[in-house]
């Protein structure tokens, strides 16, 4: 998958609303907090994208919009086309906090959908009921897939998002129940692991939900979710070593990197890239190039040049971790939790 931000700015962290998000710090540098991609800029990277075979596959996989909010990009659409020509799978990532259906960022979803493209969106319960809801209910009409993200600070909490969507879709048509007893498994399994652990670990609570699928296919109708923890971010936008629901245990990141893959490259705004989902605020020194500026060549020797660092990295964090030292900074200039 290629994760593009194409959008700089953000209607809930202009509010506030995101304590801890952890696209803010890095955003907030950026000199243009109204920045958005441009369509030249978008055309620049497709055509880059195409000399690569590496990100050429990635992008075949799925290109998916962030940012900000990509709703906010007045270009959507337009950027959306271009991109579309190089992949079948383009979606984005909206958090659906729009006060209306006649407002523009909502116009722009709806010609997305209407283009084949897939929205997904992350549940925020304090505009649940006011904003997302409303809207929801018309995305679910537009189009077949749907992946929702619920970011949790407390497990309880992830159960009562859990429930939110279980009744959302309890009051729509018969033919979402396999939605439901998708949701009510998970509801149930982590009520049950908190009546016996209230304080569990994090390994148990992986552990509890490691046998249960997160999609189902309804008919046509393709529903998943993903289960996000919160994490604390300090002034300079690191995220802690653990995170908020399971504040004991050290939260690592798999690398895929030394493993010999990548499955995911995150474009930043400036162009520049990493190898996973850190758009900024891991500070992982490894360069990747910049698909704006650097040529397909100097890109792949980068890419290689960056992979011995992050194997021999990856190797003394875990070292660390195994040994009461998490959280040692390395020459390698990777974060702590990445193994
Ligand atoms: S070392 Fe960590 S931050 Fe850097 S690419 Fe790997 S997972 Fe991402």
């Amino acid at each position: 998958m290629l994760n593009i931000f194409i959008e700089a700015n953000c209607n809930r962290y202009v509010r506030d609303e995101c304590q801890f998000c952890h696209v803010y710090e890095p955003l907030s540098k950026f000199d243009r907090s109204d920045w958005h991609l441009l369509p030249e800029q978008a055309q620049v990277m497709a055509d880059k994208i195409r000399q690569i075979d590496l990100f050429r596959e990635l992008a075949q996989n799925e290109i998916n919009f962030t940012g900000g909010e990509p709703s906010q990009n007045p270009h959507l659409v337009e950027i959306f086309n271009i991109f579309r020509k190089i992949s079948p799978h383009v979606r984005l990532h909206t958090n659906l906090d729009i006060q209306s259906n006649t407002h523009s960022r909502w116009l722009r979803l709806v010609e997305i959908m209407k283009l084949n493209g897939r929205v997904d969106f992350t549940l925020y319960p304090t505009v649940w009921e006011s904003r997302q809801k409303p809207l929801l209910e018309e995305i679910i009409g537009l189009q077949n897939e749907l992946i929702v993200n619920m970011i949790f600070e407390k497990v309880p909490d992830l159960v009562s998002q859990l429930e939110t969507m279980k009744q959302f879709f309890g009051e729509r048509e018969e033919k979402f129940q396999p939605v439901i007893k998708l949701l009510e498994r998970f509801r149930e399994r982590i009520e049950t692991l908190l009546k016996e652990k209230p304080n569990c670990s994090e390994a148990e609570f992986t552990d509890c939900l490691a046998d249960l699928d997160r999609f189902t296919t309804v008919g046509s109708f393709t529903f998943g979710m993903n289960m996000i923890l919160g994490f604390f971010v300090d002034e300079h936008g690191r995220r802690a070593m653990v995170s908020q629901p399971f504040p004991k245990d050290v939260n690592v990141l798999e690398c895929t990197i030394p493993r010999g893959t990548i499955e995911i490259m995150t474009v930043q705004q400036t162009g520049e890239m990493t190898p996973c989902c850190d758009v900024g605020n891991l500070k992982c020194q490894p360069k990747f190039g910049n698909l704006l500026v650097d040529s397909a060549d100097e890109i792949m020797r980068q890419i290689e040049i960056s992979r011995q660092k992050m194997i021999s990295g990856a190797a003394k964090n875990r070292y660390n971790i195994d040994h009461g030292r998490a959280g040692e900074l390395l020459e390698e200039g990777i974060p702590p939790y990445c193994v």
